[in-house]
């Protein structure tokens, strides 16, 4: 089912939640809303569901304007942070009961819930109550709770949320692997932008109630097309550095560049991945301090106070890379690989994606190394 929002908007009272939101969902699309807390995302999430209704605009399903119907007549599974399972109800009895009170006959029935168990994991778990399951357990029976009335759009506002981190991780892949086996449409709320990016076919990213750039995840970590999208995506986030803009050059306090011809804004700030950062023993285009220096296995994370710039930056180095706190270190960016930003905050110039990168592999800054 294709789901269009057409210039969207929600006021409770004085509070705008978000505004002027329009975008298209694709038939079997799995979309992320992202952004930070009170941006908005869960409200746009509940409009669609009908759980609220919009104060502007219009919402189609399949070209239908469903913008006023309940959400019963939606035919959408809404699946929650906490579950929202039946303490007293076996997992069984959670997945069927919705069946039950459509009038489904009880042999398909139990045909539909044991085939879905057996698709999440949890077919020896259907006889137990969810007091007896442990929370990734929990969360499957509520997605097979939804998955068995065989929806046309799957609404998921966090529900990774309350799993711990390792749990967290294995349930980003089997959602992606559902997701491929239903082929449904799914939107999908997080304010956790590496769940996002790991995902997604496509990132809806949001700020204080408006979208702020809609593309693939590698679109959105390499072509950010403003300081704040550059600043949400990517962990550790872009270093940012105030500059001068001659016209010809692009001068920080650290760093010098030439000024692409094509770029006719005048450039106030300047963004680098912390991946682009090269550190080196001697030489470098500017001397700094590592002031901490973190092991993370498959990478390094330096931070340096460099030589006249204000903020420390961070670097991120290949795991055979080695540093202490206080070795004085050269630092230049690697291939030119600037970010540009104008004062009202619209990235001017963005450097080519790597050449590893695809639009097709979102890459997060751990996966590059
Ligand atoms: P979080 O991740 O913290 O849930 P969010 O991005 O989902 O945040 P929303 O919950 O959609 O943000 O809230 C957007 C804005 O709307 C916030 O300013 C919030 O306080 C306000 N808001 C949300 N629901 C209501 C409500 N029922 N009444 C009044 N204001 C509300």
């Amino acid at each position: 089912m294709i789901v269009e929002l057409n210039g969207i908007t929600k006021r409770f009272g004085d509070i705008l939640a978000f505004d002027d939101v329009s975008l298209t969902i694709d038939d079997g699309e799995f979309l992320t809303l992202v952004g930070p807390s009170g941006c908005g995302k869960t409200t746009l999430l509940r409009c669609i569901a009908g759980l609220e209704d919009v104060s502007e605009g219009k919402i189609t399903f399949d070209g239908q304007d469903v913008t006023t119907l309940p959400p019963q007549q939606r035919n959408i599974a809404f699946v929650f942070q906490n579950y929202a399972l039946y303490p007293h109800m076996t997992a069984r009895r959670n997945m069927s009961f919705a069946l039950e009170d459509q009038g489904m006959a009880e042999v398909d029935i139990e045909q539909r819930v044991t085939e879905t168990a057996e698709m999440l994991g949890i077919g020896e778990q259907l006889n137990q109550k969810p007091g007896e399951l442990s929370g990734g357990q929990q969360q499957r029976v509520a997605l097979g709770r939804s998955i068995v009335r065989d929806p046309n759009v799957f609404l998921l506002d966090e529900p990774l949320s309350n799993l711990d981190a390792k749990l967290r991780v294995q349930m980003r892949a089997e959602l992606q692997k559902i997701h491929n086996e239903l082929g449904k449409t799914m939107i999908y709320v997080t304010h956790d932008q590496e769940e996002a990016m790991t995902m997604s076919d496509r990132i809806a990213i949001m700020n204080q109630g408006r979208l702020q750039q809609v593309s693939s995840p590698a679109e959105a970590y390499y072509q950010p097309t403003n300081r704040f999208v550059a600043s949400f995506i990517g962990s550790p986030a872009m270093n940012f550095m105030g500059c001068q803009d001659d016209g010809d050059r692009v001068e920080t306090a650290a760093f010098s560049t030439t000024k692409p011809e094509a770029v006719t804004d005048t450039v106030t700030e300047v963004g680098v991945r912390p991946e682009d950062l090269e550190i080196s023993e001697d030489g470098g285009e500017s001397r700094a301090d590592v002031s901490v220096f973190e092991q993370l296995g498959s990478h390094n994370m330096v931070y340096l106070a460099v030589d006249g710039v204000d903020d420390e930056l961070i670097a991120q180095v290949p795991a055979i890379k080695y540093f202490e706190e206080g070795d004085r270190v050269g630092v230049s960016v690697t291939d030119r690989r600037y970010h540009f930003f104008a004062r009202d905050g619209t990235a001017v110039y963005t450097p080519r994606p790597r050449p590893r990168a695809s639009r097709d592999s979102p890459a997060s800054p751990s996966s590059r190394v």
